[in-house]
């Protein structure tokens, strides 16, 4: 996907981005120093448990924090044609024109997105009309056509979000995103509400749409086998930093950091062999108090002696990046390991 110097398919480039919260004196970090990049026509997926900071990583990418969180630090460069522009520069009215049209988000809640008191098709006509300009009756058409692209049936359009099945809503609100044929669509856990048969359906569906309408796609999840079915590459996050990257597959047969690697363990994967399922010790550190060195260090069954003093950086791997102190750096070294702070 991308050229030889890296950067003509670039659609977003994230560097140094900084996310913290001040709701007391002393602030708290809770996206730390991300460098991110989303290639054109790519699906990545950014994965870790609850509280590791994807969400407000994927706010912040898309302008959509509120108080207390405040981007602090770094730029978020959409690329088009013309220069890049840094939509942390942006002012609201130049965001409102990019929203729909060249971003577009799908929230984890669908009846978040739609309005419960109108008719689908006339929120659907509200975005075609002020962004498309359509008439009234071209919007409802369009809306229509929309719908039909996610298995739902036309005539729903006359239809209220509650008159729709929960797959049917989240399905609804991803045609929506896709009504001014963004560049990028953010999926923001859009999965979560629904049961395994539609989550199956709505990943094919995505991944078909994305095919036929070349959109690129940042896919948020806690869990890592669901991301074997859409996602080109993953990041995963850890007490609010990119701690693994990597092509989607070789991340979930080979992961590098123990982190990925217990992640995997905690996910049946949606096909193939079963596999024992094995929860991950303990929880996320708070953010307010992070641990020394490794912030997973509390948890981890490799730790060794650098690990709770010295914080590891995201070094280049083989296809991806890796923060561990076992890869890549000088502290990369054959060593003992010690046991965990928690119960298993
Ligand atoms: Fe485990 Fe140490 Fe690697 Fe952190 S740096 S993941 S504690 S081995």
């Amino acid at each position: 996907m991308s050229t030889p110097d890296g950067t003509a398919d670039v659609l977003l480039r994230a560097r140094g981005l900084r996310v913290d919260y001040f709701d007391r004196a002393e602030p708290v970090h809770a996206v730390r120093d991300v460098d991110l990049t989303l290639y054109r026509g790519e699906t990545l997926g950014i994965v870790g448990e609850s509280g590791c900071g994807k969400s407000t990583l994927v706010t912040a990418l898309t302008r959509l924090e509120r108080p207390p969180a405040v981007t602090t630090a770094g730029t978020v460069h959409l690329h088009g044609e013309g220069p890049p522009v840094d939509l942390l520069k942006l002012t609201e009215r130049e965001l409102r024109a990019l929203r729909w049209e060249r971003v577009a988000i799908v929230f984890q809640s669908a009846m978040n997105a739609l309005n419960p008191v109108h008719r689908l098709g006339a929120q659907f006509a509200d975005v075609l009309r002020l962004h498309r300009g359509l008439s009234r009756d071209a919007a409802w058409r369009r809306a229509g056509e929309l719908l039909g692209m996610v298995g739902i049936p036309a005539d729903r359009v006359r239809a209220y979000p509650h008159e729709l099945s929960g797959g049917m809503r989240q399905r609804a609100t991803i045609a929506l995103a896709l009504a001014c044929e963004p560049d990028l669509v953010v999926m923001d856990e859009p999965t979560t509400a629904v049961d395994v048969v539609m989550q199956r359906q709505i990943l094919r569906q995505v991944a078909r749409l994305k095919r036929e309408l070349g959109f690129s796609v940042i896919f948020i999840t806690h869990d890592l086998s669901l991301l074997i079915e859409i996602a080109d590459r993953i990041a995963v996050m850890y007490a609010g930093r990119v701690v693994e990257t990597g092509p989607a597959r070789q991340l979930y047969a080979d992961p590098r950091h123990p982190y990925t690697a217990a992640l995997r363990g905690a996910f049946p994967p949606l096909r193939g062999p079963r596999r024992e399922i094995t929860g991950i010790p303990g929880s996320p550190p708070g953010l307010r108090h992070p641990p020394t060195g490794c912030p997973f260090h509390p948890r981890c069954p490799k730790r060794f002696d650098p690990c709770d003093e010295q914080v590891p950086e995201l070094l280049a791997t083989a296809g991806g990046e890796v923060a561990c102190h076992l890869h890549g750096g000088p502290q990369e070294q054959q060593h003992e390991p010690r046991s965990t702070n928690v119960p298993g």
